[in-house]
């Protein structure tokens, strides 16, 4: 790209934007933060803080926000919901994701066990769901704290006998953050002292209001043990699936998030990637985080080979250089060169960027010691 906003250009400068703003109206362009420049604006602005044009450019051309497909509303088509299990410690999150799959996913299909790649797709009424398995609130906290956004609603677990408790709480609040709509799953409601309304005051006071009140929060209640109301919670799931629209444009080259990644002693670096946009294939020239290579196979969720992973699919690949980490993005390109360049680069500026990292840290201890 030649152009780049104000905001863009100060972020790449490492300046404020209201310091930019001001440097442009010294050099007689009047310009808002949202504002496009154009070449000769940001030649200027560089040529002030003493850097080149090309040197802030080619940093954004390593970005890999801008090889990603840009879509057409007409190609876009429904895709699943990526559903993240949330909630305090005990109140069910594992149980109920184990009941889930195994209410879901048949015998035969999952050849009894279903092994574990961190996220896996259910099929209700015809419609898939996929749900996250990272455990705790990671796939929140990790993902966000590095720009990645895979949820698209969250399942608030409260334990019916427990109520509203400090990681509740923790959740509504990353939920929140994130604006993905949460679903309540009020669960061990097969538990003596069972208090579901009580849950669901303890919920008024952090903007959760059921509908029965007045409010728009969905309310399920379950008990994930006695694997009892689990089909209203998906059907709640492809409801307000349904509202959010949720699209994607298959016939795109793939872009997405790594939710989880190792180095395995036999396969080498292991990735599970949630496709968000196009369809990855075997053979696919990918850059992921700041490694990259040629995806050598991919395995489902089932444990299954496949050929190719649509919008919302989780799915483990092999051949990458490296191990990536959870919550970096990935992008295919079509040009395998390219990939290589651009995987190249992008290890490159992290080698450098921890070695300057280093020496800033070594001299804050040297004058911490003075
Ligand atoms: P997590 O920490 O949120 O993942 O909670 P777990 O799924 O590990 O569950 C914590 C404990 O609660 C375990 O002993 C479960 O067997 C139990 N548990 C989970 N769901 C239910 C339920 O619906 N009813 C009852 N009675 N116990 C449950
Ligand atoms: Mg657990």
């Amino acid at each position: 790209t030649d152009t780049l906003t104000v905001s863009e250009l100060a972020e790449k400068l490492n300046k404020d934007t209201a310091e930019i703003i001001k440097k442009l109206m010294f050099l007689g362009v009047m310009a808002t933060k949202n504002q496009d420049l154009d070449k000769d604006s940001i030649e200027l602005i560089c040529e002030e803080y003493g850097v080149t044009a090309e040197q802030v450019v080619e940093v954004d051309e390593i970005d890999l926000d801008n090889f990603k497909t840009e879509e057409k509303a007409e190609d876009l088509i429904e895709r699943p919901a990526v559903v993240t299990i949330m909630g305090h410690v005990d109140h069910g999150k594992t149980t109920l994701l184990d009941s889930i799959r195994d209410t879901k996913v048949t015998e035969g299909e999952a050849g009894g066990i279903t092994q574990h790649i961190g996220a896996y797709q259910v099929e209700d009424n015809g419609k898939k769901v996929t749900f996250l398995d990272t455990p705790g609130h990671a796939a929140f906290t990790s993902m966000r704290s590095r720009g990645a956004q895979v949820t698209d609603i969250a399942i608030l677990v409260v334990a019916a006998d427990d109520g509203v408790m400090p990681q509740t709480v923790e959740a509504i609040n990353h939920a929140k953050a994130a604006e993905v709509p949460i679903i309540v799953a009020v669960n061990k409601m097969d538990k003596e002292g069972a208090n579901p309304d009580r849950v669901m005051q303890e919920l008024t006071e952090h903007e959760l209001i059921p509908e029965d009140w007045g409010g728009d929060t969905i309310f399920v209640q379950l008990s994930a043990i006695k694997r009892e109301g689990i089909d209203d919670l998906l059907e709640m799931i492809l409801l307000v699936s349904e509202v959010e629209e949720l699209k994607a444009n298959p016939n795109s080259n793939a872009n997405g998030t790594v939710i989880e990644a190792q180095l395995d002693k036999g396969r080498g670096s292991v990735a599970t990637l949630l496709v968000q946009n196009g369809t990855l294939h075997v053979g696919d020239a990918i850059v992921v985080g700041n490694t990259y290579g040629r995806v050598r196979a991919m395995v489902n969720d089932l444990g299954r080979r496949v050929q190719a992973a649509g919008p919302s699919t989780p799915v483990e690949i092999t051949g990458l250089n490296e191990v990536p980490a959870a919550g970096d993005q990935f992008v295919v390109f079509s040009n395998e060169k390219q990939a290589r360049q651009v995987g190249e680069a992008r290890q490159q500026k992290q080698i450098e960027e921890k070695r300057t990292d280093k020496a800033k840290v070594s001299l804050d201890d040297l004058f911490e010691q003075i």
